[in-house]
């Protein structure tokens, strides 16, 4: 049976039915690529806006219309919060809440099962879909409580390649506690699941090997990571596991709420040199009174802090943010602080949202609402003001070296396009990437996991080889929608400082030593001053600062130069004995910034040394 899917809305849902449909084909369905005969619709609908509600009716409808004897199963936020009046479109068959959402296949095989279909669906009258769980619309508003029974986080599978070949998103948590008052999320998407630690490592590791090189950390809150009591990892334990893991590749954060995550905290981030220097920070509010009624839990004085430690770290960090026009009882003066903080704050992206009512928030049935003219108007006036602020931030990034990841080479404009780290999408003319002078890195030499996500692409297909490739860029000319990008071959800071690295000149025989090993991994030379009658170096050919700086990925390479230390050692008739030193950083007396073994001999050594 051929499935087709639909999904609106967030990152997560988007991120479900991928797993959704790696699960159904994995049974056999066959998953629609076009808009042919299909016989079995998912949608996975939203419900944060007004407009999400109409758009996933309207997508119901379309697809009955487009296959009118398909099955029609509803999921998602919308199908959560309002399951009846889901199930009341004409040609719904099956509504299933979040909770369950991942038990969408066993669903339809339900469906099939009790009532054999004649003709595709069974229900031509509106009213007549089954509703998966009774308790769906009772837990709607009032019985929070009910949605939490669901206490473990559910494994939705490992692969997630939503879109893009480049970019991969990981579910990381799953739920919202906050009850910000105008948010129907809550209601929505239940109680806190955070995903276990060792879950999204894995994960992540598994779509590294097949070759993405963005991670996208997404979840309904991120920042609410691990903040069950049951977890002692949080957020910066997540960066800090996928930091580590090896690979050409960065992480991005999807968004961080400024309640959780505080300046303090955001520096801790800083150390992490895979993290995008690109941080979603929504502020909702330029008012201290509306930030309050909206129960967001900080203050304008807390996110300007946050901004400041960004910006002071990189004045180029890109910060985008969401602000809700006509909250109940917004006065022209609270507006006009919105207003003031996107003029003074270089935001790379500023979402305007025009405050959208939703049963059963508080906000809801707060005095004050504001017309619907109003808030056009003042989101007119916001949206105009986000773009100019976006301007400064591209006026800001103006000749500056940044990293792109290509994603696609665009036909019309003969350009590929990809991200800077700091969210400025990026063109770059084909002809300053082909040509002579610059040689993108790791383009010319295909690895086997390249390969495997283009497929079996011909190797000549020139116009391929860039997308998935990371290329150093200056940013040199400003569009609407981000800048024009030259490729340059600069140092990154790794290699900047292996340029003034004495050892790394000698393994690129830079400056002279007297060699008596060397093989791919490491070289073994005479010490140039010893300190006894045998004194010899070992270093790994990669540039290692420090003892301190080994990762986990270097583990290998570690016990590698440790076998090789014994072998060395025969070699140099040291069966009397020997010492191996290692002296890490300034307090353990190391002058030269690359790490290395002393091994030293023929002569007794006192212990312990001065
Ligand atoms: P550390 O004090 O950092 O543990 O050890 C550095 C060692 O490198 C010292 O024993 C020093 O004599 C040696 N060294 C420093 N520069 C050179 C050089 O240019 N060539 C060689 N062969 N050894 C060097
Ligand atoms: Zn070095």
């Amino acid at each position: 049976m051929k499935i087709a899917f639909h999904t609106l809305g967030c990152k997560v849902n988007q991120y479900e039915t991928e797993a959704l449909k790696n699960n159904l084909s994995a049974k056999g369905y066959e998953i629609a690529t076009d808009e042919g005969a299909i016989d079995i619709y998912i949608i996975n609908t939203c419900t944060v806006t007004s407009l999400a509600d109409r758009k996933s009716r309207q997508y119901i409808r379309r697809a009955k219309k487009l296959n009118p004897h398909s099955v029609i199963a509803v999921t998602g936020c919308y199908a959560q919060v309002s399951p009846e009046e889901a199930a009341g479109i004409e040609g719904v068959d099956i509504v299933v809440g979040n909770e369950d959402k991942m038990n969408i296949p066993e669903q339809l095989e339900k469906f099939f099962a009790d009532k054999p279909v004649q003709n595709g669906s069974k229900s031509q009258d509106a009213g007549n879909a089954l509703l998966d769980a009774s308790k769906l619309n009772e837990s709607v508003m009032s019985e929070y409580e009910l949605l939490q029974n669901a206490d473990e986080y559910f494994e939705i599978g490992i692969i997630s390649e939503v879109g893009s070949r480049t970019r991969a998103f990981i579910k990381v948590q799953d739920g919202c506690d906050r009850f910000c008052s105008y948010c129907i999320i809550p209601y929505a998407r239940g109680k806190l699941q955070s995903r276990p630690l060792e879950s999204i490592v894995s994960e992540a590791r598994n779509l590294i090997d097949k070759g993405f090189k963005e991670i996208v950390l997404t979840g309904i809150n991120t920042a609410l990571y691990g903040v069950e009591s049951s977890f002692s990892d949080d957020i910066e334990s997540v960066i800090k596991a996928l930091n580590s893991l090896a690979g050409d590749f960065r992480i991005r954060l999807s968004s961080l709420e400024p309640t959780v995550i505080d300046a303090s905290y955001i520096k801790k981030l800083f150390k992490y040199e895979k993290l995008c220097h690109h941080i979603h920070l929504s502020l909702q509010s330029g008012s201290d009174k509306i930030l309050k009624s909206m129960n967001r839990r900080y203050s304008m004085d807390e996110y300007m802090q946050i901004i400041k430690v960004l910006t002071e770290f990189d004045p180029e960090y890109g910060i985008s943010t969401d602000i809700i026009v006509g909250f109940p009882e917004e006065t022209n003066e609270d507006f006009e602080e919105s207003l003031k903080i996107t003029e003074n704050i270089d935001f790379c992206k500023v979402h305007v949202f025009k405050y959208s009512n939703r049963k059963g928030t508080t906000a809801s049935t707060m005095r004050g609402q504001i017309d619907g003219t109003e808030k056009s108007k003042r989101s007119a006036v916001l949206i105009t003001a986000g773009d100019t602020s976006a301007v400064r931030f591209f006026e800001k990034n103006l000749n500056k070296e940044k990293k792109v990841l290509i994603e696609e080479f665009v036909e019309d404009l003969g350009c590929y396009t990809g991200y800077t780290d700091n969210y400025i999408k990026a063109y770059i003319h084909k002809t300053h990437l082909q040509s002579e002078h610059f040689n993108c890195n790791h383009a010319n030499n295909g690895t086997a996991n390249s390969n495997h996500i283009t497929g079996n692409r011909s190797s000549s297909d020139n116009i391929d080889k860039y997308v998935n490739e990371f290329v150093n860029v200056r940013l040199t000319e400003i569009f609407e929608d981000g800048m024009l990008a030259e490729p340059i071959e600069f140092e990154t800071k790794e290699e900047k400082k292996m340029s003034n690295c004495i050892f790394c000149k000698i393994v690129n025989k830079e400056i002279p030593a007297n060699v008596m090993y060397e093989d791919d991994k490491v070289l073994c030379f005479h010490d140039i001053t010893p300190k006894a009658p045998v004194h010899v170096l070992l270093i790994p050919k990669k540039h290692i600062v420090s003892m301190d700086d080994v990762r986990p990925e270097d583990q290998e390479l570690m016990g590698y130069m440790i076998v090789k230390i014994k072998e060395i050692a025969e070699t140099l008739d040291l069966e009397n004995g020997y010492r191996v030193v290692n002296n890490c950083k300034k307090d353990g007396g190391q002058t030269v910034d690359h790490l290395h073994f002393h091994i030293l001999g023929k002569r007794q050594m006192i212990w312990p040394p001065g």
